[in-house]
């Protein structure tokens, strides 16, 4: 059966959990026999965005070039996973507004845990001053106002974020509610 494509948009600051998820919800797709494509913010912009930097401008250039990728692959089947920062509401927004299947899911980490899990050592540089205009440190992250999904990785396991952003994809009729006898 052919599955109808969907965008899923995490955001989230850095280290709240978003690629972790997004490879959750990718296993659990692939076990369905679902078309899913993760565009991972850092993979996106060692190529397709690796020209540009962290400026506003350089910031929404690089979400909007994930945005057209994702309609192309949503549009045509395939569960577009996007997991990048994605500071700036209103392009998100207007991302929203191209494509009626978007789902946004709001990673949900405060900054103090994100800076201890400090996963890739960029808020020890940030701190530091290393790196500048880092999303929490000097740079503005703006959450979503109505995401359909809210995973609050401080509260919630792994497993339980997965399985709120699947049981959202059930609920909207992206994918068939799952049980043994159900192949999808
Ligand atoms: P991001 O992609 O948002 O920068 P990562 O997924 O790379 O974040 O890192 C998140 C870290 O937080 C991982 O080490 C992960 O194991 C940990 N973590 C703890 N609890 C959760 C949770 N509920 N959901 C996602 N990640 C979690």
């Amino acid at each position: 059966m052919r599955h109808k494509g969907v965008i899923l948009w995490l955001t989230g600051l850095s280290g709240a959990g978003k690629t972790t998820i997004a490879r959750g919800i990718e296993c659990k797709l692939k076990e369905r026999d679902c078309l899913v494509e993760i565009l991972d913010g850092d993979e996106i912009r060692s190529h397709l965005s690796k020209e540009l930097g962290f400026t506003k401008e350089d910031r929404n250039t690089n979400i909007r070039r994930i945005g057209f990728v994702a309609n192309l692959l949503s549009r045509n089947g395939i569960v577009a996973i996007v997991a990048a920062i994605s500071p700036y509401r209103a392009i998100r927004d207007e991302i929203r507004m191209m494509n009626e299947n978007f789902i946004e899911v709001y990673v949900d980490a405060p900054l103090e845990v994100c800076e201890v899990r400090d996963i890739k050592g960029l808020y020890a540089k940030a701190r530091s001053g290393e790196i500048k205009n880092f999303t929490g440190i000097a740079d503005p992250y703006e959450p979503p106002i109505n995401p359909e999904v809210i995973c609050r990785t401080t509260k919630e396991s792994i497993e339980e974020c997965i399985n709120k952003v699947i049981a959202e994809l059930e609920r909207l009729e992206y994918i068939p509610i799952w049980n043994q006898m159900n192949q999808c």
